[in-house]
């Protein structure tokens, strides 16, 4: 089944075989190594077996649902995850829970979105490794975002963000104060941009307020976010 030692692993966890099948056809046509489950328990095995880099998931499965997949196999290696899921205003929910999931695509999906999803998924984990390289501790304002260990705490109490929220919360803390236009965070986080991601993105937002405080990220209307420092 490997296609080289070097290719990208994914796993792509879908219970419904004809997608399954077309998915994986398609990701092994892209040069991705591909393994492959169909329930909730053997996702989490295929999850240790195959150490995939990045993982399509399924939100509705058999035995237990994507949402405790996805819960199971981030607590054992922080990893890349890419939701389907069947409806659009299904994201806001699953962003809601907050079990570490990063994208999202809403059935039915074009191939061709699902590979370039993926792509940027991967692309981000070597931005993100990158800037744990480059930058070093950034304290603002009591909000300090550690890139080398992905660690942050609000005035000396540890906060738990999800891969995604941490990574976004870098993209505005390395600009502190400034307006960052939505389409540039979503580019910059996600690896792309368009209409359909700024549900997304402000879903993200959201979360990240609950998080670190609703006043530590400004909205500016039509334009995008900034984190506050003036505070
Ligand atoms: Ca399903």
């Amino acid at each position: 089944m490997s296609e080289g030692s070097s290719a990208h692993v994914v796993l792509v966890v879908e219970d419904e075989p004809t997608i399954r099948t077309a998915v994986a056809d398609r990701l092994r046509a892209e040069g991705f190594t591909v393994a492959t489950a169909a329930d909730g328990p053997s996702a989490v095995e295929a999850f240790t077996e195959h150490e995939p880099d990045v993982v399509l998931l399924d939100v509705m499965l058999p035995g237990f649902d994507g949402l405790e997949v996805c819960r199971r196999i981030q607590a054992l290696r922080p990893v890349p995850v890419l939701m389907l899921t069947a409806r659009d205003d299904e994201t806001d929910l699953l962003v809601g829970l907050g079990v570490g999931a990063d994208d999202y695509v809403t059935k039915p999906f074009s191939m061709r979105e699902v590979v370039a999803r993926l792509r940027a998924l991967l692309r981000r984990v070597e931005r993100a490794e990158q800037l744990a390289r480059t930058t070093g501790r950034m304290d603002l304002a009591g909000l300090v975002v550690d890139p080398g260990t992905r660690r942050v705490s609000v005035d000396d109490t540890e906060v738990h963000l999800t891969p995604l929220e941490f990574d976004l919360l870098c993209a505005l803390a390395t600009a502190p104060g400034t307006v960052r236009p939505r389409e540039e965070l979503m580019r910059e986080v996600w690896g792309w941009g368009d209409a359909s991601g700024t549900r997304t993105l402000d879903s993200h937002v959201k979360s990240l307020r609950a998080k670190i405080g609703a006043d530590r990220v400004r909205t500016v209307h039509g334009v995008g976010y900034a984190l506050e420092v003036g505070r």
